[in-house]
């Protein structure tokens, strides 16, 4: 799979994926993802945006304003 901004080689690798939630900002580390070697532009799979949907929808629930949680899944 190639990157759709600059055409480069992506490689399995692991990101911090920020989420903007509204009322709380969510970082969440070490997401698996198809990273971008030269401009480190990053893919998320299906499966993978789906559970940090749900990791996004159960931290809306609570009163944080920003949580730094580890991507497990
Ligand atoms: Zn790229």
């Amino acid at each position: 799979m190639l990157c759709i901004l600059c055409k480069g080689d992506m490689k399995n690798g692991k990101v911090n994926f920020p989420v903007d939630a509204g009322e709380s900002f969510i970082l969440i580390k070490e997401v698996p993802a198809q990273v971008c070697e030269q401009c480190g532009e990053f893919f998320l799979k299906d499966d993978v945006a789906e559970i940090i949907e749900d990791i996004v929808k159960k931290a809306k629930g609570t009163d944080v304003e920003f949580e730094i949680l580890k991507f497990a899944a």
